[in-house]
């Protein structure tokens, strides 16, 4: 078997022209654009470029955005008193904390600060908790693991009733993605660094979420043939034939994984994508819900 190569940065495109066309909507009504603000602290060249590539996207997309940078020392309360001053701000429909933060700063303060109707990024324990109630819905989910249930429904992949296994549980990425599957009704196994014998449970598994951060380190022959497996793994490991000495990979080993699989998302192209998309996706959100007063909290 060769596996369908989910196309992340195809998926990602139109999730961006859809976007743009309903900015276009709503700014040719008279309604304001949505603005995104970006919260740096310090200097991480990483985060620095993450944040670079969400105002990019922002400008394409007929968004405003506006970005805040403090200096690496600044203090704690220079941080959350940004943060209150984007809340209280009608211009900012979503706020957007990069991370890591400097050590010094207690990010969970900062984040619990962020408006539940501003937190585009979803990981506010107000959104996290009612993802994982039933009947409830967050208002923001999770830009990368939204992106990755989006990229499974988009290439038709049945999720009802699928045992699918998370490898991973962290607060961003594998435990939003396995509520996102629970809410969708599969069969949902967590794994993590105390789980035993990985690849037994792994080769249960119709879907497989891999968000751990060790390169290629899902075999072939942990996969179950024809499963769906989602990579959003981003590693960086040398590769003497680049003129930069390195190249990105994901967790599973792709070469092999194409063998058995039955859909696979490449490293890059994949789940890369999605996440800005998702983010833009919610910010636009963010703006509907503020102009129409839908909020309820
Ligand atoms: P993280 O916070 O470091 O969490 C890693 C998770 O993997 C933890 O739950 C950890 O278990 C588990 N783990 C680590 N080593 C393991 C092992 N040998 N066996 C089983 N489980 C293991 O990482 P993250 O922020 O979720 O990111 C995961 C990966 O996704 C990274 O490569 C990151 O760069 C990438 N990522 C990509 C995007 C994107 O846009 N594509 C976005 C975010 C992250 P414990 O909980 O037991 O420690």
């Amino acid at each position: 078997m060769t596996a369908k190569i989910i196309d992340g940065k195809l998926i990602a495109q139109q999730v961006r022209e859809g976007v743009a066309a309903e900015v276009a909507r709503r700014t040719a009504a008279g309604k304001p654009k949505p603005g995104l603000a970006t919260v740096l602290v310090g200097d991480r060249p990483d985060s620095a470029a993450y944040v670079a590539s969400k105002q990019k996207a922002c400008h394409e997309l007929g968004m405003e955005s506006f970005h805040h940078h403090l200096p690496a020392d600044a203090t704690q309360e220079q941080v959350e008193d940004l943060v209150s001053q984007l809340n209280a701000d009608p211009q900012v429909h979503g706020i957007l904390v990069q991370l890591p933060m400097p050590a010094h700063i207690d990010e969970e303060r900062v984040l619990r600060l962020v408006n539940i109707e501003k937190d585009v990024d979803g990981f506010s324990p107000l959104n996290i908790g009612r993802l994982a109630q039933k009947g409830r819905e967050p208002l923001f989910v999770p830009c990368t693991p939204y992106g990755c249930i989006y990229l499974l429904e988009q290439a038709g992949v049945k999720i009802e009733g699928a045992n699918a296994v998370v490898l991973g549980r962290s607060n961003i990425v594998g435990m939003p993605a396995a509520l996102l599957l629970i809410s969708r009704n599969a069969t949902v196994t967590v794994c993590h660094s105390r789980t035993r014998d990985l690849p037994a449970i792994i080769r249960q598994a119709d879907i497989l979420i891999a968000a751990i951060g060790k390169a290629g380190m899902v075999r072939g022959d942990w996969i179950k043939p024809g499963a769906a497996v989602i990579d959003v793994g981003i590693n960086s490991i040398p590769d003497a034939t680049k003129k930069s000495g390195h190249r990105l990979v994901g967790d599973v080993n792709f070469e092999e994984a194409l063998q058995v699989a039955g859909w696979l998302t490449p490293v890059p192209g994949g789940v890369g994508p999605m996440t800005i998309a998702m983010l833009m996706k919610n910010t636009l959100r963010a703006a509907e819900l503020q102009d129409k007063s839908l909020l309820v909290v």
